[in-house]
Formats: structure tokens, C-alpha cells, sequence
């Protein structure tokens, strides 16, 4: 299958689809179906339904997803594993790893075969943009060798015969989001009957390769930081991937720097459809039901963390509610990370204070040092110098300096 893209015409609708976007404002979650769509939808693919549990189409891939995703990027012994098991069994369908998780994809490829009729997989392939990027612009076939080798290793790992949608993990520049060779693996990849879908996840210079990858018409999946705080200046992307049909999972949800999580929610004692909500569950049910998401991702430390994703998920709020729930967690998300990705093109030393946010994040919110460890690496925090070059570019004025000493404390 071809689908080239000329360069100028590409542009033309990058830009064409960036002003379309800029006339849309705030979006709603009442997302149009993409206007491309048959007038009858093919049948919907269905695993694992089971009451209690939300579930939505996940694009163009016509696969009805669980609201919650289960991360299974931390699943390292028994304890991850019965919650993996607990989150299906409680109804989940789809379950992301990568090749840069470590062990995970062996971790739960006795799981996923003994349930492969029950669970959606997606997996990534590193490298090519996150956790270290071992490409430049131009190395086209070492790019497309790269995602054919992990995806063929992910198959043997997780012991599947197809994968239902294999990634580019981390996608940041403009060049990987539309580098042909990439889409040629992946084709080619899929006419062996190795995966189904195309898909990449972004957490940097996010609108751009949301706009890029909606405008290419090659992405089926696309999972994205997006927080209520960053919603507003995303809403332009969303509305263009939702027209082009990608299925949309959010991860970073609830704002990436917080202290302390939880100190708003002494604030707030109105129970909401019979409940009181976590900070975190706030953060999802607003971006499920008004951010133009079909699911959310969220690492699950402990069985506290799933059982409030898994009521999340299936919460069927009103429009009054709504309005509360936007309120609240527009006040909880000021200030936090819009993953522009300015702060990092902007440092002289090559330090990525977006991913100083992630190891702060990971430390202070998840408590999983492993993964703060990683993305302390990759942040290259031993090279601030504290010149506060980054805070200057940085749209919400982040004090990024202290972020890095705050870390490099932590990690020491
Ligand atoms: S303060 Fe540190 S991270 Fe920020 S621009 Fe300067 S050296 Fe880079
Ligand atoms: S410049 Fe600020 S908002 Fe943008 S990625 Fe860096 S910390 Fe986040």
C-alpha cells in the first residue's frame, strides 16, 4: 500500500488543517466521527466486555476499547501481575508495553497467550525516539530496520503471532512522524500478518507531531501527554486526528509536577454521581468525556491506583457535573508541563528538562524509582548549569533549574 507523501501537498494540508484547528477553539468531547467515515460504520470488534466497565471506539481501528489502558510498562513480579489479572478480569481489553520497558514485554507473554482472545496488544519500538534516539534525519533504512527488528523481537517475547498495534515509541521531530521507510516497515509488516495497526506515542513537541501524524493519514493509534492545562493549546491536533479517525489514549493526565498530589482534595467535599473523586480520577474522567480521548493510560503501582482507574473508567457523568469536574481540574493543572518541547530544543547543554518533569514525577507521584531512574538518565541532569535559559522559553515559566536540583538530590 502506498501512501507517500509529496512533500508540498503534505505541507499545504499541515497547514491547512493548523489554521482549520486554530478556528476550533476549546474542544468538546462530542468529537465528530471523522467526516471521511461510510455512512454505515463496519462492525465494531469487541473482547472482554464485561459490566461495569466504559468502552469506546478507538477510531478507525474499530476496536471498542476499555476506557483504561492498562500500563504494563511496571509489571515486574507477582504483585503487578494479579493486578494485570484483577484489571481484566474487572473488564480491561488493552494492554500497552514496549521494547523499552525493560522486561515487560516477558513478564506478560504467559498472560497475554492464555488470554489473546480477551486483550488488545500494543507495543512499541524504542530508540527510534524515546528512550534514546539512535537515528539521524536521514538514516531511512536504519530507521525502518529498527522497527522491523523490535517488532519481530516483541513477537517472539510476547510468544503472539500478530501484534494489534505496534509504535514508534516517543516521537518528537517532524522528520520521524512522516519519514516514509518507517510506514513502508510497517506496511510491509502487515502484509506478512505481523500487526494490524500503525500508531506512535508522543510526549514532546506534542501539537506539532499530533498535527503532522493526523495531516499524514498513516497513523491508526496515537497515544499523547495531554493534561487539562495543555487541552486548549492541543484542541486544534485533537480535532484533526479525531477527523482523520486515529484512536486517542492519553497518558500524563493529571499534570506531570505536583508535590503533592492529593492537596486539593480536602478542598472539594461535593460528591460527584455518588462519589468523591481522587485528583487523579478527576483528570480522567474530564479528558474521556471532554477531552476527545477514547481511553487513558496510567501506571498502576498498587491495587489503590487500579481500583480508582477502573471507577474512573466507568463513570457516566452529567453535564452539570462536568462543568464541576472542568473547573476543578483546571485549577489542579495551572502551571503544569504542555510538553511543547520548547525547554529542551532551548538548553545549550543538551539537558531535556522535559524529562526531568518525568523522573520528578515518577518519583513524587508514581514512587517507582526504576522509572525516575530512566527518564533521570535520559534527562542528562548532571549537565544544568542553572541558567535558567529553559524557565525563559517555558509558556507556564516552570522553574525547571530547581526541577533539575530537586532530582539530582533525589537521585543521588
Ligand atoms: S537551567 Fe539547566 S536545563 Fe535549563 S537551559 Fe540551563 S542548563 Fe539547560
Ligand atoms: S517548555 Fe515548559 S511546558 Fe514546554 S515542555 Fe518544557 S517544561 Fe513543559
Amino acid at each position: 500500500m502506498s501512501n507517500r507523501i509529496d512533500r508540498r501537498a503534505f505541507l499545504g494540508k499541515v497547514a491547512r488543517t493548523t489554521a482549520v484547528g486554530a478556528t476550533l477553539g476549546r474542544l468538546r468531547l462530542e468529537a465528530a466521527p471523522p467526516a471521511s467515515q461510510p455512512a454505515t460504520k463496519p462492525a465494531a470488534e469487541w473482547r472482554n466486555k464485561q459490566s461495569g466497565m466504559g468502552y469506546a471506539r478507538l477510531g478507525r481501528t474499530d476496536f471498542m476499547t476499555s476506557r483504561i489502558v492498562f500500563g504494563a510498562g511496571g509489571v515486574r513480579g507477582p504483585d503487578d501481575m494479579r493486578l494485570l489479572e484483577l484489571a481484566v478480569e474487572r473488564g480491561v481489553n488493552y494492554l500497552d508495553t514496549g521494547r523499552a520497558y525493560r522486561a515487560s514485554e516477558a513478564n506478560i507473554s504467559d498472560f497475554v497467550r492464555k488470554n489473546r482472545d480477551k486483550v488488545w496488544i500494543v507495543s512499541k519500538a524504542g530508540h527510534i525516539g524515546w528512550p534514546d534516539m539512535t537515528i539521524q534525519p536521514g538514516e531511512d533504512e536504519k530507521a525502518a530496520r529498527l522497527y522491523t527488528s523490535q517488532l519481530d523481537e516483541s513477537l517472539r517475547t510476547l510468544k503472539v503471532d500478530t501484534i494489534d498495534c505496534y509504535m514508534i515509541q516517543g516521537a518528537e521531530h517532524d522528520w520521524i512522524v512522516t519519514m516514509d521507510s518507517l510506514y513502508d516497515a510497517f506496511v510491509q509488516a502487515r502484509k506478512a500478518g505481523k500487526v494490524r495497526f500503525f500508531g506512535l506515542s508522543t510526549h514532546t513537541n506534542v501539537p506539532r507531531v499530533c498535527e503532522l501524524a493526523a495531516a499524514s493519514g498513516r497513523y491508526d493509534v496515537i497515544m499523547v501527554a495531554v493534561n487539562p492545562n495543555s487541552l486548549q493549546e492541543l484542541s486544534p491536533a485533537i480535532a484533526a486526528m479525531r477527523k482523520a479517525g486515529i484512536g486517542l489514549v492519553c497518558m500524563k493526565t493529571s499534570g506531570p509536577i505536583k508535590r503533592d498530589a492529593r492537596a486539593f482534595d480536602k478542598h472539594y467535599d461535593q460528591d460527584l454521581v455518588g462519589r468523591k473523586l481522587s485528583v487523579y480520577q478527576r483528570a480522567y474522567v474530564h479528558m474521556i468525556n471532554r477531552g476527545g480521548m477514547d481511553a487513558f493510560i496510567s501506571h498502576t503501582p498498587n491495587r489503590t491506583v487500579l481500583e480508582e482507574n477502573l471507577a474512573a473508567a466507568a463513570i457516566e457523568p452529567g453535564r452539570a457535573e462536568l462543568d464541576a469536574v472542568e473547573r476543578r481540574v483546571l485549577a489542579e493543572t495551572r502551571g503544569s508541563c504542555r510538553h511543547c518541547g520548547r525547554c529542551n530544543r532551548a538548553c545549550p547543554n543538551n539537558v531535556r528538562p522535559g524529562d526531568l518533569l518525568r523522573c520528578h514525577a515518577y518519583l513524587h507521584t508514581y514512587g517507582d524509582r526504576d522509572a525516575a531512574r530512566a527518564a533521570y538518565r535520559l534527562a542528562g541532569a548532571t549537565a544544568c548549569t542553572g541558567c535558567e535559559i529553559c524557565t525563559g522559553v517555558c509558556p507556564e515559566s516552570i522553574d525547571l533549574p530547581r526541577v533539575a536540583s530537586t532530582v539530582r538530590a533525589a537521585m543521588a
